[in-house]
């Protein structure tokens, strides 16, 4: 009968001290680890065949003892002139997740990833969250969607955000797994300051990671001024409040030093009030005086106008009311910015091509309209 054990370890998610051990497993020497290391994440090979200088005989082992997820893409779709590519991105047991490439003008090159198969926390503007969570993905999964778009683009990714498909933090131990091997000078070489996590709002796994210390940039979604609002929009927060989710990010912001992104969706006439502007600005300068820092230096907003999802009610603003939500913050000395929205016409939102995909063209077509709609609204 088979056991735990006779399932191939998979190398790719291994830190070079695991890599090293397992080398010394295998009867080699620890230096074996680091050449492993250097093929699976600095030149991205996809096979042990590729890996020349190691011997022929130790390659064949290694291919019986161990695995390397190397995942495919289903389809790539363009936009921005080749500047925005969203990627589905099938997983070994054919479940499928979506990763989104990102080239900007100041020389970023920067791809959005996924850290589950759906996800369980039904935010209800949001389409990834429709049919719930499937699974967690793997640390395997998690870096190798950084690895695809290197394959596929030929170049380096220079950022790195956690905003694609799932909650991160719901997946807490191989996401900061990724964290440490994107970053390590083994691994990927990604600077931790180019590396984002954007949650709903997890309080524990928050607090968690301002232990860490590590000198990312955590993206708190938050998307209401009040615990009403948000509670009807972001179910999580029945469970941890605005206060307790402001008040855990201020402990990051303590331990970091690093200022917090503040993620808000804007949906017309229900959080995009001017009043519900200075109301969120009111409550991002008192929570940063409660840490002895200045609205300017523990929080940024990020404005996103919401993307339209097939099927749902809400509306994207009109420009003149995101501008009035913005002066409000901005009385409030909160530094706020609109995100500005790539790859609309491909659906580059989160959990879209995903529901798109293996529909009729009409169908497909069909959703293209709605955005195309809305997006003229703005
Ligand atoms: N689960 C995490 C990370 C993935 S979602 C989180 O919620 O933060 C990344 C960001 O996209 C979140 O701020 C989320 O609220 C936002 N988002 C989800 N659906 C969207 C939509 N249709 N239009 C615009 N932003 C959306
Ligand atoms: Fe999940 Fe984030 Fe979508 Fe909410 S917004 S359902 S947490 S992916």
């Amino acid at each position: 009968m088979a056991t735990i054990t006779d399932i191939p370890m998979d190398l790719k998610g291994m830190t070079l001290e695991e890599l090293e051990a397992f080398a010394r497993g295998m009867g080699e020497p620890d230096y074996r680890g680091r050449q492993i290391a250097r093929w699976v994440y600095q030149t991205g090979a996809v096979s042990f065949a590729e890996m020349t200088d190691l011997p022929a005989g130790l390659r064949t082992r290694l291919a019986e003892a161990a695995q390397l997820t190397a995942l495919s893409a289903l389809t790539a779709v363009r936009a921005d002139a080749g500047d925005t590519a969203k990627y589905l991105v099938r997983l070994d047991d054919g479940a499928t997740v979506e990763t989104v490439f990102m080239r900007y003008e100041d020389g970023r090159r920067s791809v959005c990833i996924s850290t589950q198969v759906g996800c369980g926390m039904g935010c209800t503007f949001c389409a990834t969250g429709l049919a719930g969570l499937t699974r967690n993905l793997t640390t395997a999964e998690i870096i190798d969607q950084v690895l695809l778009v290197q394959r596929e683009q030929g170049s380096r990714v220079t950022n790195v955000v956690f905003m694609g498909m799932g909650e991160p933090l719901a997946n807490y131990a191989p996401t900061l797994r990724a964290l440490r091997i994107l970053n390590a000078p083994y691994g990927l070489g990604i600077g931790m300051r180019h590396l984002t996590v954007s949650t709903v709002g997890l309080v524990p796994q928050i607090r968690m990671l301002a232990q860490e210390r590590l000198q990312l940039t955590l993206a708190v979604s938050l998307h209401a001024p009040d615990d009403e609002l948000r509670s009807a929009l972001v179910p999580i927060n029945r469970r941890w409040p605005i206060s307790e989710l402001l008040a855990a990010s201020a402990e990051y912001i303590r331990q970091t030093g690093r200022r917090v992104s503040v993620e808000y969706v804007l949906l017309e006439g229900v959080n995009d009030r001017a009043d519900q502007g200075g109301r969120l600005g009111r409550l991002l300068a008192e929570h940063a005086r409660l840490v002895g820092e200045t609205p300017a230096a523990a929080w940024h907003v990020n404005l996103i106008p919401w993307n339209p999802v097939y099927g749902m009610q809400y509306r994207r603003p009109a420009r003149d009311r995101v501008e009035a939500f913005l002066r409000e913050l901005d009385r409030h000395g909160v530094p706020a910015t609109v995100r500005l929205e790539r790859g609309v016409e491909i659906d580059a939102a989160c959990g879209q091509l995903r529901r798109t995909h293996g529909l009729p063209q009409a169908a497909v077509r069909g959703v293209g309209e709605v955005s195309e709609a809305e997006a003229r609204r703005s």
